[in-house]
């Protein structure tokens, strides 16, 4: 079958769907949605109207998410999860011969919708520590007739946060529009959205999946100029987004602040797992401002076999260029964690 020259060379987004007892693969909230979120989303779900497309505009949410930002729904659009936001992104502005920025380990799918997109993927490698080089992302922009430079901030798989200067750095300075993908922002709590008064090249990404605990609805979000909305608005299909998840999220932005004790649950077991872990031998654990630990073990490998073993599901990320000997586990509930620690301390110490 004769397929798009270059299809056969795209890698697919690969997981491992195993039937974990506790699943911390994913970075998803560990918890079914508190109650009253729960109730609200079956009681729009009731109302709907199934015989009639979806609202094409979303302007309701579209405008609550501006209002929390001083913005207007004009500066934002939702889309079928932030994935589908950052895929249009690079349709966007990528495109044959044009690259796309981004430091390097990151979330894998930016490499990905950039050749989707015909571009050309420009990954800028983490220094020290996982750092961001501003001055090499920029070069690499300069260099590569780029399009598009994407930020992950806090960065999925290490957890790291880029200091509020460089990003401003890299936004201030970018020949091309920079998104700062934002997936993780509510385990964090600073934002690059500030800069958009001032810098009308800047675009963030949010989702739904993570914080909000609607990975399932495939929701997220892109605040930026009015300009870039419009644009990125022609590459979306009509109704990308069904009228189900679009009723999910807006009664949970409705109801966000009901996120909040379980947020500060998820930073408060971050710490202590982060505690724990770094007690056993042979494991070095990242510092983190997003729902997940990244931790670099001597004995990766044995240890995520061993994690499995016991019906724990996480990232193994160990054969990864640039993250040798490094796994990625999503903080999980408190017995969850200590399921995590109690396995942990048994493969470490030679037991299981
Ligand atoms: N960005 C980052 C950094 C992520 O980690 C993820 C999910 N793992 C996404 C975007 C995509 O999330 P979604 O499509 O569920 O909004």
């Amino acid at each position: 079958m004769e397929v798009r020259p270059g299809l056969e060379r795209l890698p697919s987004y690969t997981i491992d769907d195993g039937e974990w007892v506790i699943k911390l693969d994913a970075n998803e909230r560990p918890t079914p949605l508190p109650a009253p979120v729960q109730a609200a989303i079956m009681e729009r779900l009731a109302g709907l109207s199934f015989n009639r497309y979806p609202d094409m505009a979303m302007r309701s949410l579209r405008q609550k998410i501006a209002a929390e930002s001083g913005l207007t729904a004009e500066n934002v659009l939702i889309g079928n999860g932030s994935s589908e936001l950052l895929a249009a992104l690079c349709y966007t502005f990528g495109g044959a011969g044009r690259g796309i920025v981004y430091p390097w380990p990151s979330f894998s799918m930016y490499g990905i919708y950039a050749k989707l997109a015909d571009s050309v993927a420009v990954p800028v490698a983490l220094g020290e520590d996982f750092g961001v080089d501003a001055a090499a992302v920029l070069a690499a922009a300069e260099r590569d007739c780029t399009g598009l430079i994407i930020l992950c901030n806090p960065n999925n798989p290490t957890g790291t946060v880029i200091p509020p200067a460089v990003i401003e750095k890299v936004v201030a300075a970018a020949p091309c529009p920079v998104v700062v993908d934002e997936a993780y922002y509510e385990f964090y709590g600073q934002s690059a959205l500030p800069l958009l008064k001032q810098y009308a090249n800047l675009i963030v990404v949010r989702t739904f999946s993570k914080a909000y605990g609607l990975a399932a609805a495939r929701v997220g979000y892109l605040l930026a100029s009015g300009e870039i909305t419009s644009l990125v608005g022609r590459v979306l299909l009509p109704y990308h987004v069904n009228a189900l998840s679009l009723a999910a999220a807006e009664a949970a932005y409705d109801l966000r602040q009901e996120f909040a004790p379980g947020i500060r649950q998820i930073i408060a077991e971050r710490q202590r797992l982060a505690d724990e872990l770094s007690r056993l031998p042979g494991i070095t654990v990242y510092p983190s401002a997003t729902n997940f630990l990244l931790v670099k073990a001597v004995d990766a490998k044995r240890i995520s076999a061993g994690l499995a073993a016991c019906g724990i599901g996480i990232r193994d990320f160990s054969a990864a260029p640039g993250l040798a000997g490094c796994l990625r586990i999503t903080v999980g509930t408190p017995e969850e964690n200590d399921a995590v620690i109690e396995a942990l301390a048994a493969i470490t110490q030679g037991g299981a």
